[in-house]
């Protein structure tokens, strides 16, 4: 089966390089599946899952905003933090929603601290789904 090459860095560390069957997150457009030979293109990435399926599996990654870069044989995403989902601390995301809930309800909407404990809490959810603890 043909593969693209997938590479997930952070200014920290390179999350995932591998050759990959398909990718498939949540780009500018919506959600996107990007097979090997792709149109090349590049995409803002908000707070979402990169779901990557290799050898009939399916592995997961949470992305915490950033670029993706796709050419014909690579998928390049840079993003300000990455975790795959055996790396997610539960607990501390747990907490991360609860403080960022407890700011939400007492911060205003129209307020930086409403904005930064929205994005806190996007995070810690993405987190959470990606680590299939999403209901909790
Ligand atoms: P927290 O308030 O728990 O720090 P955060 O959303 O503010 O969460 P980020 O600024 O997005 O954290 O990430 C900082 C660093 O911590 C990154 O390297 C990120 O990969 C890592 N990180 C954050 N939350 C988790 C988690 N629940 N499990 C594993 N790594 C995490």
């Amino acid at each position: 089966m043909s593969t693209i090459r997938l590479d997930i860095v952070t200014p920290e560390r390179k999350v995932f390089s591998d050759d990959v069957e398909m990718v498939i997150t949540r780009a500018a457009e919506g959600e996107i599946g990007i097979l090997p030979r792709h149109a090349p293109f590049v995409s803002p990435l908000g707070i979402t899952a990169v779901r990557i399926k290799k050898d009939g599996e399916e592995m997961r990654a949470a992305v915490s905003g950033g670029f993706m870069e796709v050419r014909p044989d690579t998928v390049t995403i840079l993003a300000e933090a990455a975790e795959m989902s055996d790396e997610i601390d539960v607990e501390r995301a747990l907490a991360a929603k609860k403080r960022a809930e407890e700011r939400l309800a007492q911060a205003h909407r129209d307020d930086i601290d409403f904005k930064r404990a929205e994005l806190a809490l996007r995070r810690a959810l993405n987190r959470l789904e990606v680590a299939n603890f999403g209901d909790q």
